[in-house]
């Protein structure tokens, strides 16, 4: 893996950088698509393709259970068995095993739980984790890591934290010494920075992988244990911390991250990547996202409603000209579901699109201060304040002048 920073913003952590994988470059920041079941709900890889989508992720869990190792490994990997060209990253299927069993016990050995194939107690290892990600061959394999929820708080929190380090020492020297590796060395290895709410928890974590940096098969480093219910204002600065004390030189994916609003903000705080299965579900949902907030296309008053889902998208359904009231009178289909993934896929790409080509002028935080007051403009409660503090934190003021957390101020604190 290879990781070229192609430029940075002045004011903001936020840049732009290359990262070439296996299956070619990839601009960041970017969002990459949750497709769950080895494929992208509605679409068609070639559909998701022509989106101008490179990096997509996948879940280890489902692929184990269908179609299953032996059919990976006679496909010569997921990208083949799918018909995926871009780039691909799984998650260590960790976190579904023990949020989908009705049992699970995490011991220093692996995650022991019931097996989805016969209900018999399993154990998945660290070791395990990653020789199912090599059958997958997918480009970037994440860690598995000892999950704790981010509202968990005591003695557990660190408790994970040091397992998930020593487990990711097992990964990374599993990922160096397993044969045979039916992909060679062309797969990379993502540490989950742990720790909970806690920032000395946090601190120690970011040093661990400052020690790490020098493994060659370290290429990112993802934070976990967020977006788990916490409050706006402690996650953003949990993240803000950890841009601050990771390593510069690899990429940070913030795991679980995919509204609009928390997307740009993580990338002012410098972070480069992050996913979110939140598009594309609510696009089965009928909800359509646009510069001017959300749309909701079974909603009564769509159904006169003659324009496109929104004006200027390039993307396949508005570009075609399917309008508000057709998407409303097809409302719960199949095709609907498609159109408007298309709709809502395209959107989260021209987001980070726009978010880049500012960063690369220099312009990223104009960028900001004209997307955040259209975004909100029809929401009673205007622009969350945690955005507002968090982009202040990082000398954007998207209201000067107005108060937040009982402090008035002018420009960035
Ligand atoms: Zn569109």
């Amino acid at each position: 893996m290879k990781f070229e920073i192609l430029a940075e913003c002045s004011t903001t952590k936020a840049r732009v950088s290359r990262m070439t994988l296996h299956h070619g470059p990839t601009i960041l920041p970017t969002f990459m698509p949750v497709a769950t079941q080895g494929t992208m709900k509605s679409l068609t890889p070639t559909q998701t393709a022509s989106l101008g989508i490179t990096l997509q992720l996948n879940n280890a869990y489902h692929l184990l259970l269908r179609p299953g190792m032996e059919v990976l490994d006679k496909a010569g990997g997921a990208h083949k068995f799918q018909g995926w060209k871009g780039n691909m990253l799984t998650d260590s299927g960790g976190f579904q095993m023990v949020s989908l069993s009705e049992f699970a016990e995490v011991t220093e050995e692996g995650v022991l739980f019931n097996s989805p194939f016969d209900g018999k107690p399993t154990m998945l290892t660290p070791e395990q984790s990653i020789g199912i990600q090599h059958s997958i061959g997918s480009d970037i394999m994440m860690q598995l890591d000892d999950v704790v929820s981010s509202l968990t708080t005591g003695p557990r929190v660190e408790e994970a934290m040091w397992r998930s380090i020593r487990w990711l020492d097992r990964c990374l020297e599993y990922h160096r010494t397993a044969a045979p590796k039916p992909h060679g060395n062309a797969q990379t290895i993502f540490a989950i920075c742990q720790g909970g709410l806690d920032p000395k928890l946090r601190t120690i974590c970011c040093e661990e992988m400052v020690k790490r940096r020098d493994d060659s098969g370290l290429g990112g480093i993802a934070i976990g244990g967020l977006s788990g219910g916490e409050e706006k204002d402690v996650f953003w600065r949990i993240i803000t911390q950890c841009t601050d004390e990771l390593p510069r030189d690899r990429p940070v994916y913030s795991m679980g991250i995919g509204m609009a609003e928390d997307l740009l903000v993580i990338i002012a705080l410098g972070v480069d990547m992050a996913d979110c299965v939140f598009p594309t579900r609510t696009a089965r949902f009928g909800q359509a996202i646009t510069f001017d907030g959300f749309l909701n296309t079974r909603s009564r008053s769509m159904a006169y409603d003659l324009r496109t889902i929104e004006e200027g998208c390039p993307c396949p359904t508005c570009s075609s000209g399917m309008t508000r009231a057709f998407l409303s009178s097809i409302g719960g289909t199949p095709n609907a579901a498609t159109a408007i993934t298309l709709h809502n896929l395209t959107f989260q790409a021209r987001l980070m699109g726009q978010a880049r080509e500012a960063i690369l002028e220099d312009q990223f935080p104009a960028y900001l201060k004209e997307f955040f007051p259209r975004y909100f403009a029809g929401d009673k409660q205007g622009i969350p304040r945690w955005c507002v503090t968090a982009l202040r934190s990082v000398g954007v003021d998207l209201q000067p002048g107005v108060e937040v957390e009982g402090k008035k101020l002018g420009g960035g604190d």
